[in-house]
């Protein structure tokens, strides 16, 4: 069956909390997601999609993304700016 969480391990967790996942299926994942509040969404997508385009920024620059550790310091320099952002204060759980 065709799942977004079957796709690279979308299904591994919940973007808001540390407490949910691996979900098994979509339907799943939005059940337990749809329990958070449109902020706490709102900030979730806001950090992925700003690591995904961190990351897509870098496979476009010469020479790109040459090894796994890379990706893990894009998206540490992307949770750096999250924690210092002062819109985190605004997105509770
Ligand atoms: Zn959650």
């Amino acid at each position: 069956m065709s799942e977004l969480v079957n796709i690279a391990g979308t299904g591994e967790g919940c973007p808001v909390c540390d407490g949910a996942g691996p979900f098994t299926s979509d339907a799943a994942a939005i059940a337990h997601m749809g329990q958070h509040n449109a902020r706490a969404l709102a900030w979730a997508y806001l950090q992925e999609k700003a690591i995904v385009q961190r990351i897509l920024v870098e496979l476009d620059e010469p020479g790109g993304i040459t090894a796994e550790d890379e990706i893990d310091e894009l998206i540490k320099e992307v949770e750096l700016v999250a924690g210092e952002s002062s819109a985190r204060r605004a997105a509770p759980y």
